[in-house]
């Protein structure tokens, strides 16, 4: 069942256009205690000690799926996929767990994408980002400069069997900053 595709096309607070495959799935977080001051990019798939999940970015629907089963550990505002199509959860005004640490204070956005530094992110779902970011920068009055990686506000490991590798590496080498920085500045 393709849930994505049977819920409203309805995004919180966007006044972007919207696309055929966008759609709402509402989660309900915690009312905000801070300002929005950062946007967190994010890719799906990352570092897992277990080599078959490792690196892999899923579907826009599976992606989905999972953080309705885990919403008490884990959300997200916006997902979006290979496709460009953006799913709304969590609406802004209230907090999503994305990133240790900077919960408060953040809107995060998940990219599908495997997050290996290898897959290619499409260019109509680059597209889609920029114009939400375009759309968020402007509503909370932030320029470019609050945009961050997950990467960077994250610098925690795990040990997998004695090796030690950066847990969160997302969005990775793949992801075309500049042409987003540039699109925005
Ligand atoms: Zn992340």
């Amino acid at each position: 069942m393709n849930l994505v595709a049977l819920l409203p096309v309805l995004l919180i607070g966007v006044a972007m256009p919207l696309a055929a495959g966008d759609g709402q799935v509402p989660v309900v977080g915690k009312p905000r205690q801070a300002a929005v001051r950062q946007i967190v990019i994010h890719a799906t798939g990352g570092p897992d000690c277990d080599a078959s999940r490792r690196f892999r970015g899923g579907t826009l629907a599976g992606i989905v799926q999972h953080f309705l089963r885990n919403q008490g550990r884990i959300s997200i505002h916006y997902v979006i996929g290979r496709d460009g199509s953006i799913v709304s959860m969590v609406p802004e005004s209230q907090v999503a767990y994305h990133v240790r640490g900077h919960n408060q204070d953040s809107i995060g956005i998940e990219l599908v994408n495997d997050g290996d530094g290898m897959d290619p992110f499409d260019a109509t779902q680059i597209d889609r980002l920029i114009a939400l970011l375009r759309e968020l920068l402007e509503r909370y009055g932030l320029d470019v400069t609050a945009i961050k990686s997950h990467a960077e506000l994250d610098d925690s490991t795990i040990d997998c069997n004695g090796i030690e590798m950066k847990r969160k590496q997302d969005p990775g080498q793949a992801f075309p900053w500049q042409r987003v920085l540039n699109a925005l500045s």
